[in-house]
């Protein structure tokens, strides 16, 4: 009997365990029967951008966290697919820090191209995955919402590629409850139009905190606060942007900081984070991992040590993304396909994570951690048929990309890289990042 699999989510991750399947059967190889169950109408993940909040229109709670104006955040030669270059999907090469609209673009050309859409079932929420040790297979609950239908089925293989970044980590502050202005966290952040002419604080010192407030100083707000817990991020901010030490308070319209210095603001966006969040498994199937390069339990970074049949893909904090989640597909189709053995000794497998985590803890600098990345994403493509690509020179991107970034925060993606792919220079944008308002594809791509 054919082997059934069941991937959860059509973001980037899933879709590359489907191109990942496709490529494969095109290449002759029997593969199983693939069902990928997507919760929203449609593929792209946290790419596939939506207006909602809260809940979307079957009143589950939304997936998105991009908001409009978003460029990416690291130059795109970092994460260019191997088997898909930017200069195939555009027919030329295009400048190295597209919009999001663009990025679904290219996201959504590789897969129309495999023709995967129909192993994808929208509308598609898992309710539910169980095991049954004696039949050695899965059983997934899912809600058909169109419907309004639940049904459930049997697979021999899951693999979770639900995203990690959609389940927003909230803390609460004293005086919350009466701030005269608007609270909302990073997740529900989908226009900087809304905080123009304001004071904003930015609670957060990572990725988010960076990009919301640089898009709302970039669309008029008055100025800009944030504030960390451990370290400030340090960059060479404008004029109008100030950092704090931590938030201890709010009264009415102003927000006390740790060194007793005080603001008044309008508006506080929670950059504080997103917790890996699987309400569809049980406890003996649910992964429980901080945000880290070494993901708990997860031998080669995607066999779930507690049960090998059970697979999570893009479940680490990253640098690099589309590339590794290729990688990670690559490397779990072929176990499934038995080209890949498992151990079949579980202390195996936690020797495994043991290791990677000691070295992911050896050392703390930004260069070591882009580098293990980059040599993870190298062993496990070493091991399957995904394009070779230099790899190192990706690292090299993400290097002077950091440097960029220190030399003007609100300029680093004005600059051009090299394409690992194809060995094309990226071209200069035709307007400076802090001046395009306009991120619409038309408007990127326009020579
Ligand atoms: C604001 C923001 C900006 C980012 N910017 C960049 C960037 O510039 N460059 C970059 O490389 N990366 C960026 N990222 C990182 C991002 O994690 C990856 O680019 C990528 O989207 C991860 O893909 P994924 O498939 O693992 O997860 P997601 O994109 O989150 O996709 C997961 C999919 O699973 C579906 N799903 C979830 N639960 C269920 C369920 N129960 N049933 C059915 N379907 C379900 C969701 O609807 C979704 O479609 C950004 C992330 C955020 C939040």
């Amino acid at each position: 009997m054919t082997k059934r699999v069941a991937v959860i989510g059509a973001g980037p991750s899933g879709l590359a365990q489907l191109r990942a399947f496709q490529s494969a059967a095109r290449k002759g190889a029997e593969i199983p029967e693939v069902v990928c169950f997507e919760k929203q109408s449609n593929w792209g993940g946290l790419w596939n951008y939506t207006w909602r909040t809260g809940t979307d229109e079957h009143g589950e709670p939304v997936h998105g966290s991009m908001y409009r104006y978003l460029w990416t955040n690291g130059p795109k030669e970092g994460l260019e697919f191997a088997d898909y270059s930017f200069e195939e999907h555009f027919g030329k090469q295009i400048a190295s820090y597209p919009p999001r609209a663009v990025m679904f673009d290219y996201i959504e050309g590789r897969v129309l191209k495999a023709g995967v859409r129909d192993w994808i079932r929208f509308n598609s929420v898992i309710r539910w995955v169980e095991f049954d040790p004696q039949a050695n297979d899965f059983t997934v609950t899912v809600h058909d919402m169109e419907n309004d239908h639940v049904y459930r089925e049997r697979f021999d293989h899951v693999i979770v590629a639900s995203g990690h970044f959609s389940s927003p980590n909230v803390p609460e502050y004293p005086g919350f409850n009466q701030f005269y202005g608007r609270i909302t966290h990073a997740h529900d952040f989908r226009d900087a139009r809304e905080f123009s002419g304001q004071d904003v604080l930015v609670v957060g010192s990572s990725y988010s905190a960076e990009d919301i407030g640089s898009q709302v100083w970039k669309y008029g707000a008055k100025s800009v606060t944030s504030c960390y817990r451990s370290s400030p991020m340090g960059f060479k901010w404008p004029d109008n942007w100030e950092e704090k030490p931590a938030l201890v308070r709010v009264e009415g319209k102003t927000v006390f900081f740790s060194d007793g210095s005080s603001k008044e603001i309008d508006s506080i966006i929670l950059c504080t984070g997103y917790r890996h969040y699987f309400p569809f498994l049980p406890d003996d199937l649910r992964l429980k991992t901080a945000n880290r390069l070494a993901a708990a339990d997860l031998y080669k970074g995607v066999v779930y040590v507690n049960n090998p049949r059970m697979f999570y893909v893009g479940m680490q904090d990253q640098w690099f993304t589309f590339n590794m989640f290729d990688a990670q597909a690559w490397y779990v189709r072929d176990i499934i396909l038995g080209r890949i053995e498992v151990p079949t000794d579980k202390q195996v497998l936690l020797d495994d994570v043991t290791e990677r985590e000691t070295r992911e803890e050896a050392d703390p600098d930004v260069k070591y951690a882009i580098k293990y990345q980059g040599d993870y994403v190298k062993e496990l493509i070493a091991e399957t048929d995904y394009p070779s690509f230099n790899v190192d020179g990706a690292c090299d991107a993400f290097y002077e990309w950091k440097h960029h970034k220190a030399e003007d925060i609100m300029a680093f993606r004005n600059h051009p890289y090299r394409s690992v792919i194809t060995g094309t220079m990226a071209p200069v944008h035709h307007t400076p990042w802090k001046d395009a308002l306009d991120d619409s594809m038309e408007a990127y791509l326009k020579n």
